[in-house]
């Protein structure tokens, strides 16, 4: 049996007041393009009258990335102009954001749609390696810390960039601070966001800005859990990677409710997730430094307490448990070797998949 979804995509999921805008704005096509014409010559004054901040010439994009940059829209070519972009084919007009950024994100409501397989079956059994261990081939040297919220172990696992002209997109980019290891890596980095001020490109996950088969490689860490449709955002990082490209992301698991989180996901979530537009798994894994506990309570409990006394504080509860499913291991035998300690108290679940 064949499900087929239609879901719309507007570009405001921090925003839902967003959508009634964006309905009201589609009106007729003149009345349309005058709206954007008098954006992009406010956005256009804006960024002229910030030229001691982040002016445009600072947020410069290299030809090589306006090359791969397709309107959100309809996919048509983009015009470079004075005030952001322009779409050659729908003709929308994206101007540059007030900090300098060109503004990829939709103007419009996009119909998506997506055909599942809706049998009885549960998602391909994966080996998920707890506790994920520095990469064998060693890639990448295991640096003693990740940057950012990126794992040490995980950053081991970055491909190599093939040539100099190898680009990477990092998916919900925030602050860059995987920028210089994907760099170190080869890679010539792209970094988007929906909404962060040091991002170059701003723009949607639902509908990603680029050409098919652009990029080497796609980073993605802890953002899949804030997106509203989950399925479209990875169908879309499944169409710019170029073939046997590498996915590698995390995604909340266990965490408490954080920024606008919509969905969870369980590893059997991601693994389905990922199946479901065709990625082939390479690896899940649970980090050891970001268990349940940890998670609860520098998120949740003590948000901003320094991470040494959050450390104090679960000590004792982390020994009574270590402490308990050894005892349980030897009382209830049977149902302990059922229970992956560290899979069903996992704070997060880090991926490693290739478009196939
Ligand atoms: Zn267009």
């Amino acid at each position: 049996m064949v499900l087929k979804t239609n879901v719309k995509i507007d570009s405001g999921f921090k925003n839902p007041h967003q959508t009634l805008g964006n309905l009201r704005s589609r009106g007729s096509q003149a009345s349309k393009e005058s709206q954007n014409e008098k954006r992009a010559q406010s956005s256009n004054q804006r960024s002229k009258s910030n030229l001691n901040g982040h002016s445009l010439e600072k947020r410069k994009l290299p030809d090589e990335i306006w090359t791969v940059l397709r309107c959100p829209y309809c996919k048509g070519e983009l015009k470079r102009t004075a005030y952001g972009a322009e779409c050659l084919k729908c003709h929308d007009k994206y101007p540059s954001s007030s900090k300098g950024q060109l503004d990829l994100r939709l103007r419009r409501i996009k119909k998506c749609s997506m055909v599942f397989d809706v049998v009885d079956k549960t998602p391909s059994k994966y080996t998920i390696i707890e506790n994920l261990s520095p990469n064998p081939q060693l890639r990448n040297k295991c640096p003693n810390k990740g940057s950012g919220c990126i794992s040490p172990e995980l950053l081991s696992y970055f491909p190599k960039g093939k040539n100099s002209d190898s680009l990477m997109l990092d998916l919900g980019c925030g602050s860059t601070p995987n920028k210089r290891d994907a760099e170190k890596a080869g890679f010539k980095y792209v970094g988007l966001d929906f909404d962060s001020g040091k991002s170059t490109i701003l723009g949607d996950a639902h509908a990603l800005p680029f050409e098919d088969e652009t990029f080497e490689f796609v980073l993605s860490i802890a953002v899949l859990e804030h997106l509203r449709y989950p399925f479209i955002a990875l169908s879309e990082v499944h169409r710019v990677l170029k073939k046997k490209a590498t996915f590698i992301g995390s995604v909340a698991f266990l965490e408490p409710f954080h920024g606008n989180s919509y969905y969870h996901f369980t590893h059997l979530g991601i693994i389905n997730s990922l199946e479901s537009v065709n990625f082939k798994i390479k690896l899940i894994s649970t980090d050891q430094k970001w268990n349940a506990l940890t998670a609860q309570a520098r998120m949740g409990l003590f948000p901003r307490m320094p991470h040494a006394l959050i450390q104090l504080i679960l000590a004792p509860l982390q020994i009574v448990h270590s402490f308990w499913w050894k005892a349980a291991a030897t009382l209830y035998p049977t149902e302990a070797r059922k229970i992956k300690n560290s899979i069903n108290l996992a704070g997060s679940f880090m991926f490693i998949a290739e478009k196939t």
